[in-house]
């Protein structure tokens, strides 16, 4: 695990599935080292045993992978088994042995305080006006007090936070941090259930992972003079921390694991395109990148961590769709065609799978849509929209029965239809085309009436336009 340069990581808690602010941080961890020609690795933060679940691990390397991430070290890498050093829950003998050392150095002490006792304590302190922050009663009981106690209680370990003055680090986003070492109280290391707390056992990781860059979110912010404190006690070397602005929902909140619908897993179900996916998060909350869709390579060229915005990114879908759209344009025939869902495949005959396809990279989305096509096109199961029954239902008198015989005059020659169709009913614009398209698709808007009609058959239009001609 030894290495020069770059190592960045991507470090999620497997409690959920990756929301598109979690996707944003891989993506950007991965690019950094990328730009470095660096390594970039996945680490599994499962040691709290009750939120964590196996399936969410494999969900989330699937998600990742569909992303188009790889990673050079973690879950699913090398041979068979190796990988085990990359899940928490396998190195607790680890974290233990620093645990005895912080302890044995006077770098951290038992705490036997219940939630009871905090919980008077910061009432007391909350009446006072002052900062909540342990008092460090437990700090001050001698050897022989502490031998005698763990006999008989449940201890904690907790870090004594030592010195005055400030503790400053850099933040490769957000520029220089300055916290004050008197507002952070001895802090929890180890819980007295025995599991570590999150925030040491990452620290240490990403010390023994040789982890050089750290990129994730601001909620993190408050917990990284902690973890330099931790670092520094063991002797053991402090990455670069960069923390990122948050990416915030339509109202401000930020993104959650239980917000089901913006998590990469319910994007792709919807028919977003991975590369549509990766070029909108690039862009989120990072300017100056070309237009255009771009491969990883290319993000990772220009990619500046100092140029990261520090304020909240909005998640907006209408920016998500615009990308979409791009890679709709650029995806092989192929890919397209097994972006399709099954039923649109099989309704799709096979002469006219190109002109379908053409269709769909030109006015589709999303696979829904392109299903709503096929149907329009092939089947006569197709819903009619409450516009499009309106424009039905005011068309002229007799506006059907012209249109049938345009139809028989013309076939699906439709400037030849539009013009025979103008002739006999004496209409233009609107009135001519929304009935007519109304009647024959459904919907008031869709690709072109001269391209949909040659793949429809004469047969087909002029079923639906006698439908509707009465008399
Ligand atoms: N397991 C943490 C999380 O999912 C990782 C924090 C970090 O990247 O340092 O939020």
């Amino acid at each position: 695990m030894s290495g020069t340069g770059v190592t960045t990581r991507f470090a999620p808690s497997p409690t959920g599935d990756i929301h598109i602010g979690n996707a944003r941080t891989a993506l950007f961890s991965a690019l950094l080292a990328r730009r470095h020609g660096g390594r970039f690795l996945l680490r599994i933060e499962d040691t709290d045993r009750e939120r964590s679940r196996a399936e969410h691990v494999g969900a989330l390397i699937e998600d990742l992978r569909w992303l188009g991430l790889r990673w050079d070290a973690g879950p699913g890498c090398g041979p068979k088994g190796a990988d085990t050093v990359y899940f928490q829950s396998n190195r607790g003998a680890l974290y233990q042995r620093y645990f005895e050392d912080l302890a044995a150095r006077e770098f951290a002490y038992p705490c036997f305080c219940t939630p009871a006792d905090l919980e008077r304590e910061r009432t007391r302190q909350r009446g006072d006006a002052q900062a909540p922050r342990y008092s460090g009663r437990c700090r001050g009981l001698t050897a022989g007090e502490r031998r005698e106690r763990l006999e008989r209680e449940p201890a904690a370990l907790r870090f004594a936070v030592a010195g005055t003055g400030t503790l400053g680090f850099d933040d490769l986003v957000r520029g220089p941090q300055t916290f004050r070492v008197a507002d952070i109280g001895d802090f929890v290391i180890r819980r007295s259930d025995g599991t570590p707390a999150f925030f040491f056992s990452n620290a240490i990781d990403d010390a023994l992972m040789n982890v050089t860059h750290v990129l994730r979110g601001e909620d993190h912010l408050a917990n990284t003079p902690r973890q330099i404190m931790i670092l520094r006690a063991l002797g053991l070397p402090v990455p670069h921390y960069g923390h990122l602005g948050l990416v915030v929902d339509e109202h401000g909140a930020p993104l959650s694991k239980r917000r089901g619908d913006v998590s990469l897993r319910a994007l792709r179900a919807r028919g977003y395109l991975a590369d549509a996916v990766v070029n909108y998060l690039a862009r989120l909350g990072r300017s100056g990148i070309d237009e255009g869709l771009r491969d990883l390579d290319d993000l990772a060229r220009g990619f500046e961590e100092h140029a990261l915005a520090r304020g909240p990114a909005r998640f907006d879908e209408r920016q998500l769709h615009h990308w979409q759209r791009q890679a709709l344009q650029k995806i092989d025939a192929a890919g397209l065609w097994g972006w399709l869902d099954e039923e649109t495949r099989a309704r799709v005959p096979a002469d006219q799978r190109e002109a379908f396809l053409r269709m769909v990279r030109g006015n589709m989305s999303d696979p829904v849509a392109a299903r709503q096509l096929a149907h329009i096109l092939f089947s006569d199961v197709f819903d009619m929209a409450e516009d499009a029954q309106r424009a039905i239902d005011t068309a002229a008198e007799r506006f059907f029965c012209r249109a049938v015989d345009a139809v028989d005059q013309c076939g699906t020659d439709f400037a030849c239809l539009r013009r025979v169709l103008m002739d006999s009913t004496g209409l233009r614009g609107h009135a001519l085309f929304a009935p007519l398209r109304a009647a024959v698709t459904g919907g008031l808007e869709g690709p072109e009436m001269a391209q949909l009609l040659p793949m429809m058959g004469a047969q087909r239009v002029r079923e639906r336009l006698l439908r509707r001609c009465h008399g």
